[in-house]
């Protein structure tokens, strides 16, 4: 018997049942311990369409469900996620290799879009215009779009598909969730809480799979909408792909996110944020922050307070407690985040720390913290999304110079302001051409009531995420005109309606 045999598979979840039934597999890896440590099926084309016409079917009766009922399905589901949160963040954390408090963390904000969800009927609410003309009355409904196809990443293989689904669920649609495939098993309990919560099956079905799953998905007939999470070059791709279909669709990418340091901020909390921002989850999240802007004379010692946080560090397995930072998520993503550090200094930047240097045990995809200072844009480790813990420093004269980097960066997705001067602050709003933006807030990730999402090159689409925008995304807007004339009123007129 061959290893992969005696693995557990990572099943899809189609119909209200686990189905382990593919023929192809990919492994999963424990990333503390570089341990293949279960496989996940992956979807054919076949599979996918079976899932997509069961949610279809599943969402024409669920679209008649009255809002009261679907909102108390959504409180229910609230209850059982939160109450199952230790498992939940155990699975994150077994393939992610996240610490368990940050996996804690990315269930809490995802459980922060199904409490504005649990709102629904105040939501889908319309609108209403009396006597628009004589006797006449318009009103617009927000209907379902129908079945959603939602791609999500690694990096949040909670909080994103709770954004999306909870959303595209609470507005009356059924979803197939296609979860990234490094670390699919949290899906399985997500998928599981809400069958629980008395989702009607069939509503939140699961293709687990790669490209052959995705490239089904975007072109299903079925399919009205697609909501993606991932790198750059993947959403703009799915992008032109879905919109050469006519679907609609929302596709986030990646970010380099600048968080600039005044000359009057307090350097202290300035260097404790970016240490926080930077290498929080090895730096594997889409608001990290990956360059700090030394704005004027503080920079030596801003640099100099960096460095002495990160040098300090714990970096060990995500189960441990006292673990700050965990491994990488993968050999490939070590091997890309190290590569990176490793050509920093002939690109011409100081290497003030190498997280090469820090030796572990055993086989996980660990690496030290690095910190690169005197970068300049036309480096790569400027230019490139490097998704590892690496925070690079950029100089800059003024504040002029700092919003000028910024706004020619072709990322787009926050970036923070510490100062202690209010009218920068608001300047900075003002001028920056970002979709997120922290003012003494390193990882300004907008709460539920908000919506999510970057401009340029980490975003393609118009409608942001989960939130009011996420209502807007997974509705259609029908707008009906209302008249209720007396028969004598009845006359033959072929000229266009006026008012
Ligand atoms: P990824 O692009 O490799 O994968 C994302 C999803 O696309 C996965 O489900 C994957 O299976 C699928 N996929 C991968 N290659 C594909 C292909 N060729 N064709 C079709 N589908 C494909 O991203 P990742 O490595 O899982 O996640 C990290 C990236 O996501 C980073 O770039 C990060 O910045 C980005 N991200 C962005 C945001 C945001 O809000 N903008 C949030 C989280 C993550």
């Amino acid at each position: 018997m061959t290893e992969t045999q005696t693995l557990p598979v990572i099943g899809h979840f189609l119909d209200g049942r686990v189905l382990e039934d593919s023929a192809r597999r990919s492994p999963v890896f424990d990333p503390a311990t570089g341990v293949h440590q279960k496989d996940v099926a992956l979807a054919d084309p076949a599979l996918v369409d079976q899932a997509v016409r069961s949610a279809a079917e599943a969402q024409r009766a669920w679209r008649r469900v009255g809002l009261g009922k679907r909102s108390q399905v959504i409180f229910k589901a609230r209850q059982i996620l939160l109450a199952r949160q230790g498992e939940l963040a155990a699975a994150i954390t077994s393939e992610h290799g996240k610490v368990l408090s940050d996996a804690a963390g990315e269930i809490s904000r995802g459980l922060e879009n199904v409490d504005f969800c649990t709102g629904l009927m105040h939501h889908l609410k319309g609108e209403y215009a009396e006597q628009v003309s004589t006797g006449i009355d318009v009103h617009q409904v927000r209907q379902p779009v129908g079945v959603v196809a939602c791609i999500t990443p690694f990096n949040f293989p909670a909080m994103i598909p709770l954004w999306m689904a909870t959303t595209a669920l609470a507005a009356g649609n059924a979803v197939v969730l296609k979860p990234s495939e490094r670390d699919p098993s949290v899906s399985l309990l997500i998928a599981q809480a809400f069958k629980d919560a008395g989702l009607p099956d069939g509503l939140l079905n699961v293709v687990q799979g790669d490209r052959v799953a995705v490239d089904e998905l975007i072109t299903h007939p079925q399919i009205e909408a697609i909501s993606f999470v991932g790198s750059t070059p993947i959403a703009q791709s799915i992008y032109v792909k879905a919109a050469e279909q006519g679907k609609r669709v929302q596709a986030l990418g990646g970010a380099k996110n600048h968080m600039v340091v005044m000359p009057d901020a307090h350097l202290d909390s300035a260097a404790d944020a970016a240490v926080s921002a930077a290498y929080g989850s090895a730096g594997e999240r889409c608001m990290a922050v990956s360059v700090v802007v030394a704005v004027g004379s503080i920079a030596d010692d801003l640099v100099q307070k960096i460095r002495e946080r990160a040098e300090k560090l714990t970096i060990g397995p995500g189960t441990d407690s006292s673990s700050e930072m965990g491994p990488l998520v993968s050999a490939e993503s070590l091997e890309r985040v190290t590569g990176y550090v490793a050509r920093a200094a002939d690109e011409g930047a100081e290497v003030v720390l190498d997280g090469r240097d820090q030796q572990f045990e055993g086989g996980g995809y660990f690496t030290g913290v690095s910190l690169l200072d005197h970068v300049r844009p036309g480096m790569k480790v400027y230019d490139d999304e490097i998704f590892g813990p690496v925070l690079c420093v950029v100089r800059v004269e003024n504040y002029d110079e700092a919003v000028e980097l910024i706004n020619s960066s072709r990322f787009a997705n926050g970036t923070a302001l510490f100062t202690r001067d209010g009218k920068t602050a608001r300047e900075f709003e003002f001028d920056i051409e970002v979709g997120m933006v922290g003012v003494n807030v390193p990882i300004p990730v907008p709460v539920g009531a908000f919506s999510f999402g970057g401009w340029k090159d980490s975003l393609f689409g118009d409608t942001h995420m989960y939130g009011p925008e996420g209502f807007n995304f997974y509705t259609r807007r029908k707008v009906v005109s209302t008249r209720w004339p007396e028969p004598s009123e009845s006359q033959i007129d072929l000229g266009f309606p006026t008012n």
